[in-house]
């Protein structure tokens, strides 16, 4: 059986014609599965009732197993949802002033191995296939019940987005196509590490936001925290950047964690100024969360800001994040996927 969340557009269109439907058959199954959010066929109201019953022959809607929900003082909230081979993600809904933005996992641990993040000491188990996606989203609307809905998507939970490509690329086009869910371009938020090819096939196929990763400001430094440097040095990733597709007036987000003692100087922060001029940007600092067995530190609030005084007065838009949920482990870098409930 297939699940109706695995499908775009195409696929639903291909699969009503060879059922002997018309073409908008397909369009009003897409608003069911990704609009109204049909937890199964049945509720499908307005499809006959005997092209239910084929569809449920060869589909089904089948949703994530939620097993934990843990909530902090700040109001996000991290749940933690079993995958059907008994792979686990963690997802975090993060409310801020007039939105409420869900942190979606695009694998099962990660391969990349960051050594200021809890994910990567994880390993690796799976990319999330196009339903285990959106089953994030579905669950974390059904967490918040009928008053509230998410209204803004960032691909930064755990995993890295661009390598699990072809899927994610899926998600951003039902995520942003009006018949699905419906969310604007710029609500949703891919960020990556900096796999300078998918940055160059994103720029080309989709018109999402575009969130990096850089943290550091030589390449020594970087291919410390961030062994994926080896293989895209800062000079390539910078290179990628520049010439990225801006559609519309949209900046590119610099994530730079700050981590004391290693990146947190004022000539990085000159260095960093240097090293973005030309690239329409703005910038999130964002002060380390120390974890259990991590060996870096939080650089002083005074350290935070004089480095961000150095970026704004060379002209760039900085904000400085103090991440939420550190204290149920659902901030930057601190997604595990740990459970230790029965
Ligand atoms: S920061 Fe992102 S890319 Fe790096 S190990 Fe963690 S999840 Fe992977």
């Amino acid at each position: 059986m297939r699940n109706l969340r695995d499908m775009t557009y195409d696929e639903l269109l291909e699969a009503v014609q060879a059922f002997g439907e018309k073409p908008y058959r397909a369009e009003q199954l897409f608003g069911w599965v990704y609009k109204k959010l049909a937890p199964d066929i049945d509720s499908m109201t307005d499809v006959s009732k005997a092209f239910r019953e084929r569809l449920k022959g060869e589909f089904v809607v089948s949703g994530s197993k939620v097993l934990d929900i843990k909530r902090s003082p700040d109001g996000a909230q991290k749940f933690l949802s079993e995958l059907e081979d008994g792979s686990r993600i963690e997802s975090v809904i993060i409310p801020e002033t007039g939105r409420l933005t869900l942190c979606v996992s695009t694998q099962a641990g990660c391969a990349l191995g960051c050594r200021f993040c809890m994910t990567g000491k994880s390993g690796f188990t799976r990319n999330l296939t196009l339903s285990e996606l959106v089953n994030q989203v579905v669950s974390a609307n059904e967490i918040l019940g009928k008053d509230a809905r998410i209204t803004n998507i960032v691909l930064m939970g755990m995993g890295e987005p661009l390598n699990n490509y072809d899927n994610v690329l899926k998600f951003t086009q039902v995520l942003t196509d009006g018949r699905g869910f419906g969310f604007s371009h710029n609500r949703v938020t891919l960020s990556t590490s900096g796999v300078v090819p998918g940055i160059k096939r994103l720029g080309a196929e989709s018109n999402v936001s575009l969130a990096v990763s850089l943290n550091a400001t030589t390449d020594e430094v970087r291919t410390k925290l961030m062994p994926i440097n080896k293989k895209y040095p800062i000079a390539d990733l910078l290179e990628a950047l520049r010439a990225y597709p801006f559609k519309g007036k949209r900046h590119i987000t610099i994530e730079y964690v700050l981590i004391k003692g290693l990146n947190d100087t004022l000539a990085d922060s000159k260095r960093l100024a240097v090293l973005l001029r030309g690239i329409p940007c703005k910038i999130n600092l964002i002060p380390f969360n120390p974890f259990p067995g991590s060996q870096f530190e939080r650089p002083q609030n005074a350290s935070v800001m004089a480095f961000g005084k150095v970026l704004r007065d060379a002209g760039y838009m900085v904000m400085i994040r103090m991440s939420k949920g550190a204290e149920i482990e659902a901030a930057c870098g601190q997604l595990r996927a740990r459970y230790d409930g029965a």
